[in-house]
């Protein structure tokens, strides 16, 4: 199945059943440095480089996760190589922290694990997240030989004075680097993610950050305004958690950054973004992904099609296909003692949580994912008095507009306003 076809279907159908895993996310939580802004869970400074690292001793509890979520699997839903039963993955992300600082040799063994455990289909997407920086883009080569097949390159700017900002390690050029190294490397699938909204940006530097990135001829473009948000304050940060506490410096940095933020600029970043990459014929998908058609992340497609997907690493996220979602605790030291003990007992599941939706909320939850996507969701999908009110209401408004074979799409100004209407729908 295609899957914008999923979406659709999910969005209208939502079942009660949950489903063999179709992606899989691999969370490596290092990386060089922490931005200010990250609320991605990372480690850096000696846990994550140097002779007393915790990076072997991650890799090793990863492969221990990796075994016990499979058995998990195969107890529940039978062994993978099935069609009816567990059909192998359609995709496989690792992402971070800053994947690429892993050895290519352990990804490759990681990839013969996925595919003795889970299954990976011919044509499976497999992506690693690659920091630019010349000390963190990792050997693209070795990743390539390894099986990954798509690299995601975490640009943020091709601005130098915004990197600075930012607190990242990398220049524009080691950016257009990078892209080098990643074709000869054989990559024919690159992505670059992108910020907007940053402190002191201008409408002039953002368009010229998107001239490059067009010139270089990705294949993929994320675009995501900066979101500063209290993590301590929304209470995701506890002992279970699934985000490490903010430490002191980023919340100043964040009061004064947020201090620059602008909605109304932030609006017209937008809009400058989806025609210059529109005029490039690189397609927006989702609110925040622009691709050249073929070239949609079938990973973060299974998320917005609500398809079920298994998680490894602190703070992962798995999510079951019907309603509930499971996640890892962020703390590495919690992580690491149940899947190393050090009494020699066997691997346990790390800490961390889970949360299931009510059939109301699935729904309504469906319906959202699905008007993020270019795809939209079918007219009339829902007998729901408040949630058909709240569609027309977005129609009258300009945020919805009628496409072709029956569907309601998200307009620029809708995908602009579309918190409002999501307000509306749960
Ligand atoms: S490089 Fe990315 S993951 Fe690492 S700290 Fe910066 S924003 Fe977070």
């Amino acid at each position: 199945m295609a899957p914008d076809r999923a979406i659709a279907v999910r969005a209208a159908e939502p079942s009660l059943a949950a489903r063999p895993p179709v992606a899989l996310y691999i969370h490596v939580p290092f990386c060089v440095s922490i931005c200010p802004y990250c609320d991605f869970v990372v480690y850096a400074g000696r846990a994550a480089r140097g002779r007393d690292d915790q990076v072997d001793r991650f890799v090793r509890a990863l492969a221990n996760e990796l075994e016990l979520r499979a058995d998990d699997l195969d107890a529940s839903l039978g062994s993978p190589g099935s069609p009816s039963t567990r059909p192998p993955l359609r995709s496989v992300y690792f992402g971070g922290g800053t994947p690429s600082l892993l050895p290519a040799r352990v990804v490759g063994r990681l990839l013969e694990r996925v595919q003795a455990r889970f299954g990976l289909a011919a044509d499976a997407e497999i992506t690693l997240e690659a920091n630019p920086g010349r000390d963190e883009v990792g050997d693209l080569a070795g990743f390539k030989a390894a099986g990954v097949n798509r690299l995601s390159l975490g640009a943020q700017s091709m601005d130098e004075g915004e990197l600075r900002r930012l607190g990242r390690r990398h220049c524009p050029q080691d950016v257009v680097a990078a892209v080098r190294l990643a074709r000869r490397a054989g990559f024919s699938n690159v992505s670059v993610d992108l910020l907007y909204d940053i402190p002191g940006q201008t409408p002039a530097r953002w368009q010229r950050t998107l001239d490059v990135v067009v010139e270089l001829g990705v294949e993929h473009v994320s675009a995501y305004a900066l979101t500063l948000d209290d993590l301590d304050a929304e209470g995701v940060t506890g002992i279970s958690g699934d985000h490490l506490p903010l430490r002191s410096g980023a919340r100043r940095w964040r009061e004064r950054a947020r201090l620059e933020q602008d909605e109304d600029q932030a609006a017209d970043l937008y809009r400058i973004a989806d025609d210059r990459l529109t005029a490039a014929a690189v397609r927006w998908y989702e609110i925040s992904n622009w691709a050249v058609p073929g070239r949609e992340s079938r990973h973060n497609l299974a998320y917005w099609g609500r398809l079920s997907y298994e998680a490894l690493g602190p703070g992962a996220h798995a999510f079951d296909g019907d309603a509930t979602r499971r996640w890892n605790a962020a703390r590495l030291d919690a992580y690491l003692a149940a899947l190393l003990p050090s009494d020699g007992s066997p691997p346990r599941s790390p800490p961390g949580g889970s949360e299931s939706l009510a059939p109301d909320d699935v729904a309504g939850e469906a319906m959202i994912l699905a008007l993020r996507t270019r795809d939209g969701i079918p007219a009339g999908a829902t007998a729901d008095v408040g949630v058909a009110s709240a569609l027309h209401w977005a129609e009258e408004n300009r945020l919805l507009e009628a496409r072709s074979r029956g569907r309601l799409v998200l307009s620029l100004r809708g995908r602009l306003l579309s918190n409002e209407l999501f307000a509306r729908l749960v």
